[in-house]
């Protein structure tokens, strides 16, 4: 009999995954041994899947962007691409954050609820402060570090810094180092490979990550806030499949179906991982190998965007300061909606891309237009699910973004 295909095992992974934590959930068998040991297999096979792909991260990003880079060979041409790239993300995190707002304010969550109804969740709970100014001053610090330790504790956006110095040097360096840009393009070469076998793994591992998340959430809690979730994922979803597939019809005439068909991997592994990073080098397969993206500007795009660009975390962050001054009981004025819109799209920016990072930057949201910080205890313990639908559209816009650079950037060097 023939195998199905990856995308199918995959699927039928996650319907297993789902079937099982509900059927843990429902028949309240998580706390009976055979429930317990049914966790402990998922979370064993979640976690192997996902620290495989972690350790391919550091290897394959700092390669792929030094490749990319190196290959932009003309300086005009790495130009046109750069700011095409930093526009659109700019763009389309912007047009995240108007719709998050639009939503809040059309469909009013929290309306009905009040900050005291929750006087028990946020009694305890004392949010990290942070400054605006201490928030970038860390973030610039961040930026630039030894590569040595950047790379050994795997912080990506220094990764990124350090592989595009590299690459910069590589090109202006020409023909003289075309070694070392060939070992670098078989390193990356060999990383893609690695990830292609850690793919088998893939509907197993994401079968027990889906098991874990469905059998562990609070289904009161979830009820309680059902309305304010609906809000969030819905109009995730709305930016998901009509505003980026649209965007990227108008730039390139791919329809959705076909650019969805080539990226599913890459979106299921994001949705149920709730990690741009974990998911970057399945992102940077689908882009290179089912999308077609080439390789120079794939690779500088896609791991640039893993921790610059994210429409979801930006459109979420918008849509809950709304909501936590709602239910505050605070109407925010013109001015502070501006606020919130730059400082959503700093925190964004600013996110490395982990599981529930967004809420960090949330506390500088609420904290920039003196919104109650101890709000976090309540969107805390819904954020995991929260984060599913955030991750998957974060990690569509890095792939959106390079078929558009890629267009719009092609022959004019
Ligand atoms: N989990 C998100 C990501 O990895 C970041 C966030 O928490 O918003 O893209």
């Amino acid at each position: 009999m023939k195998r199905p295909s990856l995308n199918t095992q995959i699927l039928i992974g996650c319907l297993l995954g789902v079937a099982g934590g509900l059927w843990l959930s429902q028949s309240g068998q998580t706390s009976e041994p055979i429930g317990q040991n049914t966790l402990y297999g998922a979370k064993l096979l979640g976690n192997l899947f996902l620290d495989l792909l972690r350790m391919i991260l550091v290897p394959l990003v700092f390669s792929s962007i030094v490749v990319g880079v190196a290959n932009l060979r003309a300086h005009a041409q790495m130009h046109r691409v750069w700011t095409t790239t930093l526009a659109f993300f700019f763009a389309t995190m912007g047009i995240a954050i108007v719709i998050g707002f639009g939503a809040a304010h059309l469909f009013r969550p929290g309306e009905g609820l009040h900050l005291d109804m929750f006087a028990e969740a946020t009694r305890n709970y004392q949010a990290r402060q942070m400054p605006l100014p201490d928030y970038i001053a860390q973030f610039l610090r961040g930026l630039f570090q030894n590569p040595f330790k950047a790379l050994a504790q795997g912080e990506i956006l220094a990764i990124v810094i350090i592989a595009l110095f590299l690459g910069i040097a590589l090109v202006a360096g020409g023909e003289r180092y075309r070694n070392i840009r060939v070992l670098i393009e078989e390193l990356q070469e060999l990383c893609l490979r690695i990830v292609g076998w850690i793919m088998y793994l893939a509907p197993l591992g994401l079968a027990g990550l889906l098991l874990q998340l469905v059998a562990t959430q609070d289904s009161q809690l979830l009820l309680s806030l059902g309305h304010f979730i609906l809000i969030v994922t819905g109009t995730t979803l709305f930016h998901g499949l009509v505003v980026l597939p649209g965007i990227l019809w108008a730039f390139t005439g791919m329809s959705p179906l076909r650019f969805l068909k080539g990226a599913r991997e890459a979106l299921i592994t994001a949705f149920i991982t709730s990690s741009s990073a974990a998911t970057l080098p399945v992102t940077l397969r689908c882009t290179e190998q089912h999308l077609h993206v080439k390789k120079d500007i794939a690779n500088f795009v896609v791991p640039l965007g893993a921790t610059v660009n994210m429409d979801g975390t930006a459109l979420y962050e918008a849509a809950a300061a709304l909501f936590v001054a709602r239910l505050a009981g605070i109407e925010l004025d013109l001015a502070s909606q501006l606020v919130i819109f730059f400082v959503a799209m700093l925190g964004a920016i600013g996110a490395p891309g982990i599981p529930s990072v967004g809420m960090l930057s949330m506390v500088l949201v609420l904290q920039s237009v003196g919104l109650p910080t101890e709000a976090i205890a309540i969107l805390l313990p819904i954020d995991r699910l929260l984060d599913t639908t955030r991750t998957a559209v974060n990690v569509e816009g890095d792939m959106v973004g390079s078929l558009i650079v890629q267009k719009l950037t092609a022959g004019k060097a």
